[in-house]
């Protein structure tokens, strides 16, 4: 299906605005971009990444949309407290948390992380992170492959 993404990551913005807690930022040079994918299963991805940056960060998140060539890029941003480089390898593998998480009273399974990249890979896409201590993480979905208009 295809749908606008800029549109569908801001109504999701405010769904998640209206929680009160923190601002989403959205963050795009275009004013339209239209992606072939399946929009429950991107809502979904996208509901554990907002989701996780507002757990691990207190400040506000950006989502940045992008395309370039045939590449679709929507990046989740916090400034939170970071993933150090001996984790960040492991963090798509099912039921892994880094230590400081695991005595955080904010719970989790573990599971987030690596469901959001079984969902992008249902769809052909890619998740990637950065993070760097101290400074924050940035997951990002990638769309390939698609036919730009
Ligand atoms: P849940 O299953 O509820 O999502 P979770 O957040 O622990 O629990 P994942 O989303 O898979 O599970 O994340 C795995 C681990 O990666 C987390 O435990 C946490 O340590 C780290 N992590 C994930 N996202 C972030 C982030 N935005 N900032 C800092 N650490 C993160």
């Amino acid at each position: 299906e295809e749908i606008e993404l800029i549109s569908f990551c801001e109504q999701m913005a405010q769904t998640f605005r209206r929680t009160g807690k923190r601002d989403i930022k959205l963050q795009s040079e275009d004013k339209e971009i239209y992606a072939m994918t399946i929009p429950h299963k991107l809502e979904q991805v996208l509901v554990i990444l907002l989701d996780n940056a507002m757990k691990y960060s207190d400040a506000d998140i950006q989502v940045v949309i992008k395309r370039q060539m045939d590449e679709i890029f929507i990046s989740v941003k916090d400034r939170g407290p970071g993933i150090s480089p001996e984790h960040l390898p492991h963090v798509f593998e099912r039921f892994y948390r880094v230590d400081s998480s695991r005595a955080r009273k904010t719970g989790g399974n573990g599971l987030g992380l690596s469901i959001a990249r079984s969902l992008v890979e249902s769809f052909d896409g890619k998740l990637g992170i950065q993070s760097k201590v101290g400074e924050g993480t940035v997951v990002t979905i990638i769309l390939s492959h698609q036919i730009l208009i």
